[in-house]
């Protein structure tokens, strides 16, 4: 909060208003404040500012800070106002399953006392009952016992099949779920540390405990400790002869896969003796270890990471590999516009190529598999969205073109579900959305419009230019 003019006062008390103010870190802050009075008997100071120019600059700063702080809290604050919505459907959806078991119990009331109303007066049958039945005589106990006993089974079942449907509300869970999710998002901290890179980085990548960062710059790699959300430059590992392109760590152990615009694939890993080390480090779950006996600091002592031979099979450029989850099939694609599969040898540090797919008509940009790893999908700058399928003898081969209703080049694809991927506009010029693509009855993928993302347009950049990121359990790309 700004305070009032009127409370401003010089030192000395000269009661005039503040003319000018003193940047000096030395002085109080009411020796800072200087009217005319003051200013007249005071010597020449460099560093000051005119009263009104300061309250100019603390003006805009206040809205500097509003605007800011109005953005950092806008993702949460739509996530509890999300929530505040499901809390209210919960309740309308709670109040109308207890207006029902009112009701059923007012219900169950007028039943009960329709055995005392509900006698059909009929003089004839009254003097029957006397002469029948004797003059004391008045209703059939039993029958009215057994009645009444009916009527409370009837009622307490369906009371009962409401009160249990109370109990797994839906709603329930999905507010259970998304206060999860509240809680979870809070847990990603932005950190201020920003390492500005000299050279071109199309590729990051971390280790499975997040440890260790590897960034490309330009034809090297760089490794960097990453520790509580800081990263520290550690080693520079060169090998590739042109631009990296792809990082990808092993979760298996400390090892990694690199590829480039050289055409060539690398595999790295720790020498050996820490490869025992950080064998027995992953056998610990991330919670269990001791930041200074296992961390990565203790075991990065003159150890070095190690390159395979450069493993050749395209003729041009590397833009995406992806590794199957058993960590032993490699599937690289480029601009050679051939997709290549590998087999990949963790424990020897190596890749054996395999064969090609060749179907694309230009530059291969993403590949992914499905969970069951039976389809492999690539899309490309030839504007082919392609399914290939694993035949039985385990053979990748070609499927299908995928019908798409945007003749654009596809620069990422991603499968978020067992039976549905997404796919990303590639161009300068471009639509910027995401389209859907569905496995359809007659096991065909095909589009769903009603699905399609339409992105912020930017014509100036490509949209392939920008990082691709999935978070399958929440369904944010
Ligand atoms: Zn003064």
């Amino acid at each position: 909060m700004i305070q009032q003019d009127e409370e401003l006062r010089c030192t000395q008390n000269h009661g005039q208003p503040i003319q000018i103010v003193l940047l000096d870190r030395d002085l109080f802050t009411e020796q800072r404040l200087l009217c005319n009075v003051c200013m007249q008997n005071s010597e020449g100071r460099s560093n000051w500012i005119g009263y009104n120019k300061l309250m100019e600059k603390i003006t805009m700063n206040k809205t500097q800070r509003r605007k800011q702080l109005q953005e950092i809290i806008k993702t949460p604050l739509s996530l509890v106002e999300q929530f505040q919505i499901l809390l209210n459907n919960l309740k309308l959806s709670v109040y109308q399953q207890f207006d029902q078991l009112t009701t059923q119990s007012s219900d169950w009331k007028n039943a009960l006392l329709r055995v005392v109303e509900d006698q059909n007066f009929s003089f004839f049958r009254e003097l029957d009952t006397i002469i029948y039945n004797g003059e004391g005589y008045l209703f059939d106990k039993e029958e009215i016992i057994n009645q009444i006993i009916q009527t409370n089974t009837q009622y307490c079942n369906s009371i009962n099949g409401g009160l249990s449907a109370l109990r797994k509300v839906e709603l329930y869970s999905q507010c259970v779920l998304r206060l999860n999710e509240i809680d979870n998002s809070q847990h990603i901290k932005l950190s201020d540390q920003v390492i500005p890179q000299e050279m071109d980085c199309f590729a990051i990548a971390f280790n499975q405990y997040g440890q260790y960062m590897i960034s490309g710059v330009n034809s090297e790699i760089k490794v960097w400790d990453f520790n509580q959300g800081n990263l520290n430059e550690r080693c520079t590992l060169i090998g590739h002869t042109d631009t990296i392109s792809c990082l990808q760590f092993s979760k298996q152990s400390n090892s990694f896969i690199s590829a480039g615009y050289d055409n060539s694939i690398r595999c790295w890993r720790l020498s050996s003796e820490l490869c025992a080390q950080s064998y027995i480090l992953s056998q610990i779950s991330p919670m269990d270890q001791d930041q200074d006996q296992v961390g990565p600091y203790t075991y990065d002592q003159g150890q070095e990471w190690q390159s395979s031979q450069p493993f050749v099979e395209h003729t041009d450029g590397i833009n995406c590999f992806i590794l199957n989850q058993a960590e032993n099939q490699l599937f690289s694609g480029g601009k050679d516009k051939s997709i290549k599969i590998w087999q990949y040898d963790n424990f020897e540090n190596a890749l054996t190529f395999c064969y090609s797919l060749d179907r694309h008509k230009d530059t291969i940009f993403s590949l992914s598999l499905n969970k069951y790893e039976d389809t492999l999908v690539s899309c490309g700058k030839d504007q082919q969205i392609i399914i290939w399928k694993k035949s039985n003898n385990l053979i990748w081969q070609f499927g299908y073109i995928v019908t798409q209703s945007i003749k654009e080049e596809g620069c990422r694809l991603f499968f978020i579900s067992d039976t549905s991927f997404i796919w990303v506009t590639g161009s300068k010029y471009s639509e910027n959305c995401i389209s859907t693509f569905e496995l359809s009855e007659q096991n065909i993928y095909q589009e769903n419009l009603e699905k399609k993302v339409n992105l912020t347009v930017n014509n100036d950049i490509f949209d392939s230019s920008f990082f691709q990121s999935v978070n399958v359990f929440k369904r944010i790309y």
